[in-house]
């Protein structure tokens, strides 16, 4: 298999330049997965009460992480899990309309984000394409401070109820979650 060599504002990272989709095996599992599909019942307001802002890392697999069942709370995801206005939209109207009370933060070590330099990506972008995106790329070095720094977001936004949250990083190498407090 031929590998590049992608380099630029991100480490050197190998990945091969032999792609072909995986969409139609996916749909084959599927087809599969809906012949015993038994959760047809479930409610649309999460069981739990629970909302979980997680990393989009794909070692992180939530359900399994935190033992949660189909039904039973609200996961949304982005890359480094980061209190954007989009997230706070999404745990606004799981609060108001579909009844969760708690929030659960998951970071983790090795993310994608500790290794890139939002000034650099931009004007990689920039000299690429012609222009800078508004949003901003949200890198960090210590994914426990970056914790610290969600959970102080959702603390000052009007629009989500913080009361019950707790923030934890996620050790890609054990599977161990470590708890990180509100203030340093
Ligand atoms: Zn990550």
């Amino acid at each position: 298999m031929t590998q590049i060599l992608v380099t630029g504002s991100l480490p050197s990272i190998v990945v091969s330049d032999e792609f072909s989709p995986n969409t139609d095996e996916l749909v084959v599992h599927n087809n599969r997965f809906a012949e015993n599909f038994e959760d047809g019942d479930l409610a649309v307001a999460p069981i739990m009460g629970l909302a979980v802002v997680a990393c989009m890392d794909s070692r992180m697999d939530i359900f399994k992480i935190l033992g949660l069942e189909n039904g039973e709370a609200h996961i949304v995801r982005n890359a480094g899990g980061v209190i954007t206005d989009d997230v706070i939209r999404s745990l606004c109207l799981s609060q108001r309309f579909l009844g969760t009370r708690e929030i659960i933060l998951l970071h983790h070590t090795d993310c994608g984000l500790q290794m890139v330099s939002e000034d650099e990506f931009k004007a990689e972008l920039e000299a690429e394409l012609g222009i800078k995106p508004r949003w901003s790329l949200e890198p960090f070095a210590d994914p426990y401070s970056d914790t610290r720094q969600s959970m102080q977001r959702l603390l000052l936004t009007p629009f989500v109820d913080a009361q019950h949250l707790r923030g934890f990083v996620y050790d890609v190498t054990d599977g161990h979650l470590h708890e990180v407090s509100q203030a340093e």
